[in-house]
């Protein structure tokens, strides 16, 4: 832990309690695994409610964008097109595209067609053809306040198997809302994952996975699909972090494109799929914030 507190001093929490009364047992549950060799949150992976509330309004509009996307998005659509919904349906309730200018990212979206793994970039040529599967990413900032989720749409009637590696990385995902219990691992829930893909002949991708998300775009923890039960971090309630596995029909190998630094693509050029939620770790499970 961060901080050495007494026993009557006020919480670090900002509840306005005294420590012995407030998040000081949490503390020590918590250096127990730590002192078993677990890699353990620090305070500030803990969202206060204040915080989870104003979270929670940012995820509503990320909710809205992404609607009003499924709504619209059609065959014969540019993903410029994609990327103007985005722009004017976020900045229409209030909040600003948290992709836009991030590291230099051009768009307000990520838009990753069929071999793309994902940080495709909205592009007037690029035009969504039936058969396609795509991944829509948004991110929101509103008051200040991050949240990020993603969903795949199949443009028209799209091939049997390109369908049904959309429907198990959605399972993938439901899979992991399942496993996401305070005073578990992040590897207990990676390893659930990584098993419903291999049993249906899949890969995931290992060197890019999710996020803490909330007071920035990208916090600790960083969170794998691949890993060992008993591994990774330790979940507690307050952590808020992104459940998106990037789920190969073929190898988990990837590239990034060298012309814009950006779009990562499957080595052998087969089909990527991917899904992501915001997931917020309670005294018992987990809500889900943002879909
Ligand atoms: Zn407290």
């Amino acid at each position: 832990m961060n901080t050495k507190l007494e026993r009557n001093d006020l919480c670090w929490c900002g509840s306005g309690r005294k420590y012995k009364k407030c998040h000081m047992a949490f503390d020590d549950k918590i250096r127990l695994f730590s002192e078993q060799g677990h890699l353990v949150p620090e305070h500030e992976m803990i969202k206060t409610p204040e915080q989870i509330q104003a979270i929670k309004e940012s995820c509503k509009i990320n909710i809205a964008v992404l609607d009003y996307v499924s709504e619209n998005i059609r065959a014969g659509m540019s993903t410029e097109e994609i990327d103007k919904m985005v722009y004017e349906k976020t900045t229409q309730l209030g909040g600003i595209p948290a992709p836009l200018g991030f590291e230099g990212f051009p768009k307000s979206v990520c838009t990753s067609i069929n071999d793309q793994v994902c940080h495709g970039i909205p592009s007037e040529e690029d035009i969504l053809h039936e058969g396609d599967i795509i991944n829509v990413d948004v991110s929101t900032i509103y008051h200040g306040y991050f949240s990020d989720s993603s969903r795949m749409f199949c443009i028209g009637s799209v091939a049997p198997e390109a369908k049904k590696l959309v429907d198990v990385t959605k399972e993938c995902v439901d899979i992991g809302i399942a496993h996401v219990k305070p005073w578990t691992f992040l590897g207990d829930m990676a390893a659930v994952i990584n098993d419903h893909a291999k049993i249906n002949g899949y890969s995931i991708v290992r060197e890019i996975g999710g996020h803490g998300v909330g007071l920035q775009f990208h916090e600790e923890p960083w969170v794998s699909y691949v890993s060992e039960p008993g591994t990774e971090m330790l979940m507690v309630p307050g952590m808020i972090f992104t459940i998106e596995p990037m789920i190969n029909m073929g190898v988990p190998d990837i590239y990034v494109d060298e012309a814009n630094d950006w779009t990562v693509y499957t080595d052998d050029g087969q089909l990527s799929a991917q899904w992501e939620v915001t997931v917020l770790v309670t005294e018992d499970g987990c809500e889900v914030l943002c879909w």
